[in-house]
């Protein structure tokens, strides 16, 4: 048997129904707010994420599908949103349009990890960027968006960490004091950590290893060293947060695995997942623009996980649409059949839900199924012009002609 590639799933029509729910949310909550819904393709330039993401990153490192597109170009499967909107920005000239402009998504995404529960190689992220702007509102505004979002799918037990990285000058003399602390308490770090020292310090804050956690915890902390502006910025965005009383947490330790990011950095999580707790985060890129030969063009956005979102909510299974009409064959002949095809496609030009019996069942057969998938009315055809119409509640029936069926049901559905 041929099975679905380690680490994917598919979306069958009973979840089907969830994932809709969410995008219903996520159009009605991101549009009230002025962001467009965008689509971008599903493979870029290797060279997109190399210089976007961070060719130190895990993403970059380990993670990427990467592929030769026959010609000698290097082509990947998106990793992540944030650079390919970016890039869109840039290559349709959205600079010259007024600021900032906002973007929403909903999309798959594609990172060669080692699959478990909530962590998949193709999963889906929604996801919200707000480009040229650098107001601390932008930043407060898309936190409170992805908090709207996060209730309105009743995700159980969210806590939310801020922090703030300040610029990347800042951070790259922050760097190296952390550099340097780290190197003198070397031997006390977990093995990968003294490997990324120099790579990537700012990961060794990730760390599940106690001993890497005890020589952290006293660790130098960003946060202590942001410049007078961006310290501002912070406190605007924390002031904002709480008047609309936004609760979160002050977390100088937190990290993402992405390296554009710049000032706020954000993270909800939720209680009921298990290891994978992190449903969605994101913060302030101001300079990603620009790397990717746009102009300097200050930006912030997030990104969610669909199934982490599912698979924390509390919506009850979504019922299947009613099904108003099943149209049954009395006897199957060629007649009936092509009377009863054209009855269904007319009952849902009128508006009806119907479905046709395909599966060669017997009369007994066809009620049964009918019952089973909770059809209102059954139209029972004999012949090319009359039916008897049942109505599957009280089990009245009448026979009439096919021509007076769609009223009928259109009438009971009015009433009921
Ligand atoms: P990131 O782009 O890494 O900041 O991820 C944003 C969100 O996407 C995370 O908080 C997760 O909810 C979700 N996510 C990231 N990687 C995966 C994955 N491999 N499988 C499922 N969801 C993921």
């Amino acid at each position: 048997m041929i099975q679905a590639p380690k680490g994917t799933f598919d979306v069958l029509p009973a979840d089907a129904e969830r994932r809709q729910a969410l995008e219903h949310q996520a159009r009605k909550i991101l549009s009230a707010a002025g962001y467009g819904r965008i689509e971008t393709p599903v493979f870029e330039s290797t060279e997109l994420f190399a210089r976007g993401v961070g060719e130190a990153t895990d993403i970059v490192q380990k993670e990427m599908y990467t592929f030769d597109d026959g010609g000698g170009r290097s082509l990947t499967l998106r990793p992540e949103g944030t650079a390919p909107v970016c890039r869109a920005y840039v290559e349709h000239g959205m600079h010259r349009l007024p600021q900032p402009v906002k973007f929403w998504y909903l999309e798959s995404f594609f990172r060669s990890e080692q699959p478990q529960k909530g962590r998949y190689r193709q999963f889906w992220q929604v996801g919200a960027e707000a480009i040229g702007s650098d107001a601390p509102e932008t930043d407060a505004e898309l936190i409170v968006l992805l908090s709207e979002l996060l209730e309105a799918m009743l995700v159980k037990g969210v806590h939310l960490r801020l922090s703030s990285l300040g610029t990347p000058e800042t951070r790259a003399e922050y760097r190296e004091q952390l550099t340097a602390y780290l190197h003198a308490h070397e031997d006390q770090l977990a093995p990968e950590v003294q490997a990324r020292i120099d790579l990537n310090p700012l990961r060794a804050f990730d760390s599940s290893h106690p001993g890497t956690q005890a020589i952290m915890r006293d660790a130098p902390k960003l946060l202590d060293q942001l410049t007078p502006e961006d310290a501002e910025h912070f406190a605007t965005v924390r002031e904002q947060l709480d008047a609309v009383g936004i609760r979160y947490e002050i977390d100088p330790t937190l990290v993402r695995g992405i390296d554009y990011y710049t000032r706020t950095l954000f993270e909800f999580t939720s209680d009921a997942l298990g290891a994978q707790s992190a449903v969605g985060g994101g913060g302030r890129y101001d300079r990603l623009v620009e790397q990717i030969d746009g102009p300097p063009t200050p930006a912030c956005g997030w990104a969610a996980g669909v199934e982490r979102i599912l698979l924390s909510g509390a919506q009850p299974p979504i019922a299947p649409d009613p099904v108003d009409l099943y149209i049954a064959l009395a006897v199957r002949e060629t007649t009936s059949a092509t009377a009863a095809f054209v009855l269904a496609r007319e009952a849902r030009r009128a508006g009806l839900t119907a479905q046709l019996e395909l599966a060669g069942r017997s009369l007994k057969g066809q009620l049964k199924h009918a019952d089973r998938i909770g059809a209102r009315y059954v139209a029972i055809l004999g012949g090319e012009r009359e039916a008897t119409v049942r109505e599957m509640g009280s089990g009245e029936q009448h026979e009439i002609p096919i021509s007076s069926v769609i009223p009928t049901v259109l009438r009971g559905n009015r009433l009921s």
